[in-house]
């Protein structure tokens, strides 16, 4: 992925960024593929660090109706320390996206609204 891929994904969080933890935490348990079609408890560790990871992120995730809400919440929660699989991302797409969130937020309010 390009740099530009990361900012177009932080920018399209600007949807989700006044819905508070809790909703987006009950959206995401209650919707995500990945809590109700199999136990993620039984997956198995994942580093980020290497393609694979990108793979796995690709089908896990495929079709899942709440990725930008479990992607939000993610961010907000771990941060650079995100570590596995959310949001239909590896952790080092992941930490790539967060550099361009934060500073979304930082400089545009909790909206990212281009003012
Ligand atoms: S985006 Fe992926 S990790 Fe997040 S809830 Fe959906 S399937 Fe699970």
């Amino acid at each position: 992925m390009r740099p530009d891929d990361y900012a177009e994904m932080a920018k399209g969080l600007d949807r989700v960024a006044d819905v508070p933890d809790e909703v987006l935490a009950d959206l995401v348990t209650r919707d995500g593929l990945c809590f109700w079609v199999f136990d993620r408890s039984e997956m198995p560790q994942l580093t980020g660090e290497n393609t694979p990871d990108r793979e796995l992120a690709a089908r896990l995730c495929a079709g899942c109706p709440v990725i930008d809400e479990c992607l939000e919440l993610e961010l907000r929660q771990a941060g650079e320390t995100t570590v596995g699989v959310w949001g239909a991302l590896a952790d080092t797409d992941r930490r790539a996206v967060y550099r361009f969130w934060r500073w979304r937020r930082r400089s545009h309010g909790s909206r990212g609204d281009e003012r």
